[in-house]
């Protein structure tokens, strides 16, 4: 785990997460303006809430004492005075009772619409990276980003970097105020100031770094959550309850003590600030009490001097508590803005277009690609397809063959070579219109908690109920479905555990029908089915890939045999192409495969 880093030095990137707020910062602007109006006026009668006593002290209770400047306010009957000061007071505390109401709306409204918009863009954000991104991400800790950290950061914008504004605002305008009343007494109290902000430090320092820690433990706890969760049929089958369980729990008790010594912290700080208070209130009173005395302070004068050290209590204390929770924060900043420059390796290009409907001729020309640099998983694959031909993709697995068909939808682009449909480099197509006509059916089919209709009708919306029927049909699933209690409404579990693995593959295709696209991309989707469903699926296969350009990662030979062409892969390497007729003559690594295939038929059966 990184060491924590202290609030000063995580600045930047609070800077950095400011650049990708500004643009929704910038559209509330009235909204922000109107709420600073709102503090400031705040910090102004909180300034002045004691100098209506101090009027009514030092002119009508004891009036003409020495250090008073008598002023207009001396030539006023008393009783005026006094209810001048009083309604005065009442004018101070109702203005600062509206502000603070407006300051904490007009704050929280803008805190809540800027980090919405900002959990939107990281959300939109993450679903552009690409796969390779993906597979080294664990989700559960992209959820703590997207819904923990942003919340985080929406809380302590709205409860605690607001706040911290206002209080260096009181702080300055008190200490302003009490300069120009007496700037001896005023020295002597902020002389007093390092007896706050020494343990105020020293405490704070610490409680930031509690703070951290515990914000990366309970990322880590999601993370093992998420990941169970994700997985809890190879929990349950490999008996890892009690593994995922025991360190869930030691990250959870760790968090607890964690939490518990935050408190523990503050509760010291919270001590340890009244106790000072104390001490520069009894400096401030000895020393106010002498000037008295001497004639060179009014009564009500240190009236508004003890008031506003009492005050600022409130504020020192604050400090201690927020900067905890911006150091929180900034931790959860830094992995927000983290995210947000992962770059999408995949983006549209400047003149990218928007593709024409395909025909279905697809080549690639010299194409080398590899996820990690200087690691090819494929090396300068050339080969040419025409509309409607039907390619099986062979070899031994890890040969590269889900790479190549990954590099078709642009999961990825090539880091050499070029891969043309219809002639046309597929980098110079929007994505959008590209993924739109590919149509990919995967070995292990994710369906969504929804309706099967909806299930089906996933990436073609506006899918009428006799298109998602027909494309079911098409599918050999439409009996099954209609046969379900509720037909084509009945809901999928999360992972569609509710379905058999051929239903589902069988499902996966029926989307892949209703789409329509010009080409179809299969990743051994019978792989993991039995024989009869199987053939089922087969079946399925032969009505929805006529007529469209249909590539296919099979070890099924009978699936082979079937094809117009064959790629044969091997560590990355095209090393034969051609029909079956023509590879077998051939007599190479083809030939063998499909011998030792037949071989191994034969002691089966
Ligand atoms: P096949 O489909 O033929 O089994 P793949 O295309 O899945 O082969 O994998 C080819 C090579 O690329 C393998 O060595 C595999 O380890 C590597 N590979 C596959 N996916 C990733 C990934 N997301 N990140 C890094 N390496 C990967």
């Amino acid at each position: 785990m990184a060491k924590p880093k202290p609030l000063r030095q995580s600045l930047p990137g609070f800077v950095a997460l400011l650049s990708y707020m500004w643009p929704y910062i910038r559209q509330h602007r009235p909204l922000i303006a109107g709420s600073f109006l709102a503090l400031f006026a705040g910090v102004l009668m909180r300034a002045l809430e004691p100098w209506p006593l101090k009027v009514v002290i030092d002119h009508v209770i004891i009036p003409g004492a020495d250090g008073v400047a008598d002023g207009w306010i001396g030539s006023l009957e008393p009783l005026t005075i006094v209810a001048g000061a009083s309604f005065a007071l009442i004018l101070i505390l109702g203005v600062r009772a509206l502000s603070s109401y407006w300051q904490k709306v007009g704050f929280a409204l803008v805190g809540n619409k800027v980090l919405s918009e900002v959990r939107a863009a990281l959300y939109r954000h993450i679903q552009c990276l690409s796969l390779a991104f993906h597979s080294k991400t664990k989700s559960g800790d992209l959820l703590v980003r997207v819904i923990g950290d942003i919340g985080l950061l929406k809380d302590v914008a709205v409860t605690a970097f607001m706040p911290l504004i206002g209080s260096v605002l009181v702080l300055a305008s008190m200490a302003g105020l009490m300069l120009w009343l007496n700037w001896k007494l005023a020295l002597l109290v902020l002389l007093s100031a390092p007896l706050y902000w020494i343990p105020t430090l020293i405490l704070g320092k610490r409680i930031q770094g509690v703070s951290r820690k515990q914000r990366k433990r309970e990322s880590a706890m999601a993370s093992t959550v998420a990941e169970s969760i994700g997985a809890m049929q190879v929990v349950q089958t490999l008996s890892l309850e009690d593994t995922f369980s025991d360190q869930f729990g030691k990250q959870n008790q760790k968090s607890l003590k964690e939490g518990v010594q935050i408190k523990r912290l503050l509760a010291r700080l919270q001590g340890t600030v009244q106790l000072m208070t104390g001490v520069s209130t009894a400096v401030v009173l000895f020393y106010g009490t002498v000037l008295i005395l001497r004639g060179a302070l009014s009564a009500g004068e240190l009236l508004v001097f003890l008031s506003y050290l009492k005050a600022a209590f409130k504020p020192m204390q604050d400090f201690a508590k927020y900067s905890g929770r911006m150091a929180k924060a900034s931790a959860a900043g830094e992995r927000v803005v983290q995210l947000f420059e992962t770059p999408p390796d995949v983006m549209d290009a400047a003149d990218a277009q928007p593709a024409p409907s395909f025909r279905g001729a697809v080549s690639f020309d010299h194409v080398s690609y590899g996820y990690e640099e200087g690691q090819p998983v494929l090396r300068d694959i050339c080969f040419s397809i025409s509309p409607g031909q039907k390619v099986a993709i062979v070899g031994p697995s890890g040969a590269g063959k889900s790479s190549l068909i990954g590099l078709l939808s642009r999961l990825y682009d090539p880091t050499d070579g070029r891969v043309l449909i219809d002639d046309r480099d597929i980098r110079h197509l929007t994505l959008k219109s590209l993924r739109t006509q590919i149509s990919v059916v995967l070995q292990d089919t994710l369906l969504f908690a929804t309706s099967i209709a909806e299930n089906i009708a996933f990436g073609a919306t506006n899918s009428s109920a006799a298109a998602i029927k027909e494309a079911a049909r098409l599918a050999s699933i439409h009996d099954f479905i209609e046969g379900l209690p509720e037909g084509y409404a009945t809901q999928v579990g999360e992972r569609g555990v509710t379905l058999s693995m051929g239903q589902r593959q069988r499902i996966a295709l029926a989307r892949a029908a209703l789409r329509r696209a010009p080409l179809l991309v299969l990743d051994e989707p019978t792989s993991s089915l039995d024989k009869d469903n199987r053939h089922a699926v087969l079946q399925a296969l032969q009505e929805i890939s006529a007529d469209r350009t249909t590539f296919m990662i099979t070890h099924n030979l009978s699936d082979i045999e079937h094809a117009d062409v064959i790629l044969h892969l091997e560590k990355g390497v095209l090393i034969e192409s051609g029909s079956h007729a023509g590879l077998l003559a051939a007599g190479g690594a083809y030939a063998q495969l499909v011998m030792s295939e037949y071989s191994r038929e034969d002691t089966d059966a």
